[in-house]
């Protein structure tokens, strides 16, 4: 037997027509399994099998996908930590697919395979790093076998992701802070309020953002006790705010399951009382559809919400998550653009298009509307030119812990006074 003679063994990978496509030597050495997902995206069935026996020896499950139509009518293949992507799929691009990829807003890596040149697999890398992707970087296919291990070797330093138990403890002994990130009145007025947004400190990981774990929260009917935990730091810091004399509106994100919660009003009332905060100073923002099925009560707690002073804020605006029935049904006072049209309203008319259309639709609602995502000062210079009148993003500030937020606040001051 071969294995008599080699301390290796050695597999030997075949394609569909029975021919040797790989021999892959097994050195006996097997990382543990790491229990990771990977989803391999080619219509290269030598490269699916190749590929899918090169991660299986890394512990990885594997699932493939030929096309990118497969992808839309399978949404459940893409729960996955690392996408080997080929760029070029029949009559659709590697590049479609990391739009969609963006679009669900996923945070697998992904690692470009092909047999194209280098100047081709540089620019999607570069497309798909603008867009806020994880892009491992390009293998071609040719090499897939040798050095695939060099690509999947730093995967190994990036932690696994949070239990439910996990994040369940981790909201228990409150592991979580605030990061604060002022809307501006455009282009240099004063700072209005600010929007807290949450970072889970794990003393493992070190600090996560809500990518991390939002969606495990929101599955795992954690986002509840994790929004009341929000809230209580932010009323806490707003309570400091007001000490010092500064009147600043603090926005909070909030779910549909938030609002729907069993008491929610009496134990928000509790707390802001506690606090010594007023509703006056807080605006609440809508980050997810409250579903038609329940527009009636959402729009009766809302108002409830109103009635004592807080605004109400639709996030996300244009995206899935808001729709026209919500600004319609829903007592809204101000509206946020997504970022997705307001990063790329320079080189996209279309984005522009929506962008403005957006803003003449809050001002025929009476409505405050505000650019989420300003990166740039050509994009500030086009939302003031399109009539918008406030803005948040990294070009004004990034969001802040509180110390480092009263020091960029304090060097704004006089010139940009607080609201
Ligand atoms: P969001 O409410 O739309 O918050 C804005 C997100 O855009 C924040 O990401 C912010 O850091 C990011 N951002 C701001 N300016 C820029 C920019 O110029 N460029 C880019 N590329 N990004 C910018 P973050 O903090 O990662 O939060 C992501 C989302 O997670 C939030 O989107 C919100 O939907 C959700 N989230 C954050 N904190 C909470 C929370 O306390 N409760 C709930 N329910 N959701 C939260
Ligand atoms: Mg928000
Ligand atoms: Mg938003």
């Amino acid at each position: 037997m071969l294995n008599d003679y080699f301390p290796v063994s050695l597999n030997v990978l075949y394609n569909n027509s029975g021919y040797p496509i790989a021999v892959v030597h097994d050195t006996g050495q097997q990382e543990p399994p790491m229990q990771s997902n990977a989803l391999i995206i080619d219509d290269d069935l030598d490269v699916q099998l190749l590929g899918n026996m090169l991660l299986g020896q890394h512990g990885y499950a594997v699932v493939t996908a030929s096309s990118f139509g497969e992808l839309a009518r399978q949404p459940e293949l893409l729960n996955v930590e690392l996408i080997l992507l080929d760029i070029g799929l029949g009559e659709f691009s590697g590049l479609d697919v990391l739009d969609y990829l963006y679009d669900l807003r996923l945070n697998a890596s992904v690692l470009l395979i092909s047999s194209c040149s280098k100047e081709t697999a540089a620019y999607a890398i570069e497309a798909g790093r603008e867009k806020g992707l994880h892009m491992l970087g390009f293998l071609p296919k040719a090499n897939l076998l040798t050095n695939l291990k060099t690509f999947l070797e730093p995967l190994k330093k990036i932690p696994k992701a949070p239990t439910r138990e996990e994040l369940d403890n981790a909201i228990r002994d409150k592991q979580f802070f605030l990061e604060y990130q002022p809307k501006k009145e455009l282009p240099r007025g004063r700072i209005m309020g600010v929007e807290a947004l949450v970072r889970w400190r794990d003393p493992e990981r070190g600090v996560l953002y809500p990518d991390a774990f939002i969606p495990l929260a929101e599955q795992s009917d954690l986002m509840v006790p994790l929004t009341w935990l929000v809230i209580e730091l932010a009323l806490a810091q707003q309570a400091e705010w007001q000490a010092q004399g500064w009147r600043l509106n603090v926005a909070i994100n909030m779910t549909a399951a938030f609002i729907k919660e069993e008491k929610m009003l009496e134990k928000f009332d509790q707390l802001t009382r506690q606090c010594g905060v007023s509703h006056s100073g807080l605006t609440l923002e809508l980050t997810e559809s409250v579903g038609v099925e329940c527009l009636g009560y959402a729009c009766h707690i809302l108002n409830a919400l109103q009635q004592r002073g807080c605004q109400l804020a639709l996030d996300d605006f244009g995206t899935g998550y808001s729709s026209l029935i919500q600004l319609h049904r829903l007592p809204f006072s101000e509206l946020k653009i997504d970022r997705s049209f307001v990063s790329r309203i320079e080189h996209d008319r279309n984005a522009l298009a929506i962008t403005a259309s957006i803003i003449d639709l809050g001002r025929r609602l009476g409505l405050k509307v505000v650019a989420e995502g300003i990166e740039t000062a050509a994009q500030l210079a086009l939302l003031v030119e399109t009539g918008c009148t406030l803005g948040q993003g990294y070009f004004i500030a990034r969001p802040l812990p509180a110390p480092a937020f009263n020091a960029w606040l304090s060097q704004q001051l006089p010139a940009a006074s607080v609201a």
